[in-house]
């Protein structure tokens, strides 16, 4: 993979064709070809420690706490008690972390496909795979969509942490994914999936929203920014089958001050609130 020149890296993806996001970097700490990815973590001037995989950043030390305390924070403060929370994916660590932050989350169950991930990133990333020690959680090395057949009316909360809808993950951004999800959850349980950049991949969103509204009485995309994501912007797409759900006013809020003795960098209950406000042309878009 000619992806390295005059150590400078450029990711390449065929879902962004035609720009691309570059980053020195000062060594590469590791490349391996998995059984599922090739695998590369970089440590940078500007960034951090970087997780590549399949040519596509996956986090860097640098913002991963935007994403990371988002798609975690979200679905888990619009549930009046999640107390046991499914993780799909998520093999840096972070989410596990984050999510264990949470004062009413008890158990967490984590369920990734790569066992090379998790070895790398304890290895070389541990500010994200700390999440790996929390006492609550349970990790399983499978498929999140095999897992999910083999579970029901069980979670609270899932957050599904996957890489983006090419190679291992493109199960995960399924209709019949958000359909399995559903019958895995407790009643008036809440979903929360990665679902792509409204600049680059509308169509993702959109489809990732209309496969959760048809399974899910309330759902809604919540977006953050992350400067090394593509167009610096993602979002997720949050689903709840209670409909009396108000995904946009949280029902646990947090001062700041309790935000900041959780270890919470980015999250607010004003951040919150805010991710469901979106550009008119993508509500235009989604409204369409
Ligand atoms: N924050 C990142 C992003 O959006 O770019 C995702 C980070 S996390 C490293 C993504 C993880 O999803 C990877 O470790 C990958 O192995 C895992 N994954 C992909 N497909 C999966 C599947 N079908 N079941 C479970 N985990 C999966």
């Amino acid at each position: 993979m000619d992806t390295l020149k005059k150590n400078w890296f450029s990711e390449s993806c065929e879902l962004w064709p035609g720009s691309t996001f570059s980053f020195e970097v000062k060594e590469v700490l590791h490349e391996e070809r998995s059984p599922y990815q090739f695998i590369q973590v970089f440590d940078t001037t500007s960034l951090g420690k970087v997780l590549v995989l399949d040519g596509i950043i996956q986090c860097t030390q640098k913002d991963e706490f935007s994403y990371q305390e988002m798609i975690s924070f979200l679905p888990l403060c619009c549930h009046p008690n999640p107390e046991k929370v499914l993780i799909v994916g998520g093999g840096d660590g972070g989410v596990a972390r984050d999510v264990a932050k949470h004062p009413r989350v008890k158990e967490i169950v984590q369920v990734e496909i790569d066992a090379k991930v998790i070895e790398v990133s304890k290895k070389y990333l541990p500010f994200m795979a700390v999440g790996f020690e929390s006492k609550k959680l349970t990790l399983h090395v499978g498929d999140g969509f095999e897992f999910m057949k083999n579970h029901s009316h069980e979670f609270d909360v899932i957050i599904t942490d996957s890489s983006d809808p090419v190679g291992p993950a493109v199960n995960l951004f399924q209709e019949n994914y958000f359909a399995l999800m559903k019958s895995a959850l407790k009643p008036n349980g809440i979903v929360c999936s990665q679902a792509g950049t409204y600049w680059d991949s509308m169509n993702l969103v959109k489809n990732t929203l209309r496969f959760c509204k048809n399974q899910f009485p309330v759902a809604a995309y919540a977006t953050t920014s992350v400067p090394t994501y593509p167009c610096g912007q993602i979002g997720f797409v949050i689903g709840s089958l209670d409909s009396n759900t108000d995904l946009k006013n949280p029902v646990l809020e947090f001062t700041l001050d309790e935000v900041k003795n959780m270890g919470l960098k980015y999250y607010n209950t004003d951040v919150h609130k805010a991710a469901f406000s979106l550009p008119a042309f993508v509500q235009y878009e989604i409204d369409s």
